[in-house]
């Protein structure tokens, strides 16, 4: 009888638990985690282990509308304008995707999401935020995590806050650009970054690391495919690396309609 409440205690508690949301952990990342994820201490070999590898992946841009467009691929050596990146941040290779816009571009969620991370801006990526999305937020098979960077300020978002896909996130800006390659000009754009996990936890003290995470190309978030793991996708033939963007139009429509993933930007539909 005495196992049988125990049992019953032990499923209610697990209910609740789960009922409750995913737990968010002040601990610190494991070595492992760190090792892959750390911008000054991360080890290459970690890090590819984890997918931090060029896939190939190519964008391909609405022919009806205009779209911002990415000059800096996800783990490239180089920066936007041809540059080769500092060795000081994981290891010189690219940890997101980059997209050059006006100060002040509203960025918009990628998907539907809740705000997990805020940056200050103390550091290189700038003032920044990142966003949770459940698996049945993107329909992409796991937990997706997308970090906006170098934004013009700290956008009025709490952490825990759900937000839409297509809602605004931030305004583009130029947040830790400025003082070094780009001297005090700075470059205004969009860093996005994606990780995903299959569990739903992670850490944030110090560093903000999912729990078991894996570095995925961002413009993986745009394939409609559950297919994340970046070794899989570079072995892939060419013609399917091509990635139609889907976006969303300044009427609040998404292309195609039942895209449940959007272009970080509004695209205008032309004429
Ligand atoms: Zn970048």
């Amino acid at each position: 009888m005495r196992a049988v409440t125990a049992f019953l205690v032990l499923l209610t508690v697990s209910a609740v638990w789960l009922a409750a949301g995913p737990p968010a952990f002040a601990q610190k990342p494991s070595l492992k985690d760190f090792a892959a994820f750390s911008p000054k201490k991360a080890k290459l070999k970690a890090m590819q282990a984890r997918g931090f590898i060029q896939t190939g992946l190519q964008p391909v841009y609405p022919a009806d509308a205009d779209c911002l467009k990415g000059t800096s691929d996800f783990a490239s050596q180089t920066r936007s304008d041809g540059s080769r990146r500092s060795l000081k941040f994981y290891r010189g290779y690219h940890g997101g995707y980059d997209i050059p816009a006006d100060e002040g571009t509203p960025i918009v969620a990628i998907a539907d999401g809740t705000v997990v991370h805020k940056s200050p801006g103390r550091f290189i990526g700038g003032i920044g935020i990142i966003l949770q999305h459940a698996p049945e937020d993107t329909g992409l098979g796991a937990w997706i995590y997308t970090e906006y960077k170098h934004l013009m300020k700290m956008p009025d978002l709490e952490l825990g806050q759900r937000v839409k896909k297509g809602q605004e996130v931030g305004l583009n800006g130029k947040t830790g650009t400025t003082g070094g390659h780009y001297g005090s000009a700075g470059f205004p754009h969009l860093h996005l970054t994606a990780w995903y996990s299959d569990r739903p936890d992670y850490t944030t003290s110090k560093l903000f690391v999912p729990v078991d995470g894996r570095w995925m190309d961002p413009l993986a978030l745009f394939r409609s495919e559950t297919l994340l793991d970046s070794h899989s996708i570079r072995k892939l033939d060419k013609d399917v690396k091509k990635v139609p963007i889907p976006y969303l139009t300044p009427d609040g429509r998404s292309h195609p309609e039942t895209s449940k993933v959007v272009w970080p930007f509004i695209c205008e539909a032309k004429d």
